[in-house]
């Protein structure tokens, strides 16, 4: 049972994306919570990891109207994670990140429309920009800089011109740097952990850019998992920062990885990029209001048990 008390063994649940870092740990929550899951996923950078044989997995692509129309077939709750995630990639391939992150976002609100499944969409923190006044309010005007950001804009929009018009119930959430283990390895700042980790562990330096007092709002993946449980359970109709309204330093993370080393870490400072954004942060006031959250999971604590859960299982 979740928080909000809601049956999750009564319910078919699709996750498109399932089989990514986050979607893997969501479908293991599921699991737990006694869902019937299906996963769409094309692989493309996820992994088929679990073991749990009642996981019903779809390999195919969101941008299929035919297997997103068979894996929405009969669903009570639908998450929609799939997306080109790659900055890089995304500026190098905007038809495709349009395709992916755009129309498919569209044809997963149509299609959560038609079957009366409630929807909760995997956004980003990407689409306030670099130019955001702090902390990133859900009401600004959106100002993202790269395609990525901006596909994201614009698949929210896709969905809260149908809650809009009435035809659909959905949450889009829009998640800041999210730690925890299974992480793909091109991520900024996020995906460092295992490397820090392991060059730490070889008494290697490691490569900061700029001083290392860049800071970034970290967000248990267990406090994503959450957040969209509680969503699908209770649809708020709205956007939502799933933040923790903390900013973390990379310096505070490299003392956290250190201290999980049990070594300590020699830092080399390279100079900063330009694009990196030096400050980030969400406002929680409608995550509080709404889902009641982040509260436990959101804590210096959860941040430091995630991150020496992704130093372990890096090994
Ligand atoms: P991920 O790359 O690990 O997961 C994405 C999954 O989508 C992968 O399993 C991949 O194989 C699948 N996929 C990609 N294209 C597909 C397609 N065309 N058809 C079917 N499946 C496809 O990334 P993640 O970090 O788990 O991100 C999940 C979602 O959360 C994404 O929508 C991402 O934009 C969003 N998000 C993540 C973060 C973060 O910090 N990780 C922050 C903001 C937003």
């Amino acid at each position: 049972m979740s928080t909000f008390d809601y049956d999750w063994s009564a319910r078919q649940v699709l996750v498109t994306g399932g089989a990514g870092f986050i979607g893997t740990h969501l479908v293991n929550r599921l699991r737990a919570e006694g869902a019937r899951v299906r996963v769409l996923d094309n692989l493309s950078t996820g992994r088929t990891t679990w073991a749990d044989p009642n996981i019903e997995f779809i390999e195919d692509t969101v941008t299929s109207s035919s297997a997103m129309a068979q894996a929405f077939d009969g669903c009570d709750v639908a998450f929609h994670l799939a997306a080109m995630v790659s900055v890089p990639e995304c500026e190098q391939a905007p038809d495709d990140c349009r395709r992916v992150n755009v129309d498919a976002t569209a044809t997963a609100a149509r299609l959560a429309a038609e079957n009366n499944a409630s929807l909760v969409m995997a956004s980003s923190c990407a689409i306030y920009g670099p130019d955001a006044s702090l902390p990133c309010v859900e009401s600004a005007t959106p100002q993202p800089s790269c395609v990525y950001g901006a596909s994201k804009c614009e698949g929210e929009h896709a969905i809260t011109s149908m809650i809009r018009n009435g035809s659909l119930e959905a949450t889009c959430l829009r998640f800041f740097n999210v730690v925890g283990s299974g992480q793909r390895p091109d991520v900024p700042y996020a995906a460092a952990i295992p490397i820090f980790a392991a060059a730490i562990r070889a008494d290697q330096p490691l490569h900061i850019f700029g001083d290392g007092k860049q800071t970034r709002d970290f967000v248990p993946v267990d406090l994503a998992v959450e957040a969209m449980l509680r969503a699908a359970a209770t649809p708020c109709n709205r956007t939502l920062n799933v933040a923790t309204g903390t900013q973390t330093t990379l310096l505070d993370v490299i003392d956290i990885i250190s201290a999980a080393c049990n070594r300590p870490a020699q830092c080399g400072y390279k100079p900063p990029r330009p694009e990196d954004i030096r400050h980030s942060v969400g406002d929680i006031t409608l995550l509080q209001k709404l889902l009641g959250l982040p509260e436990q999971w959101g804590t210096p604590a959860a941040l430091r048990n995630a991150i020496e859960h992704v130093v372990h299982h890096a090994g």
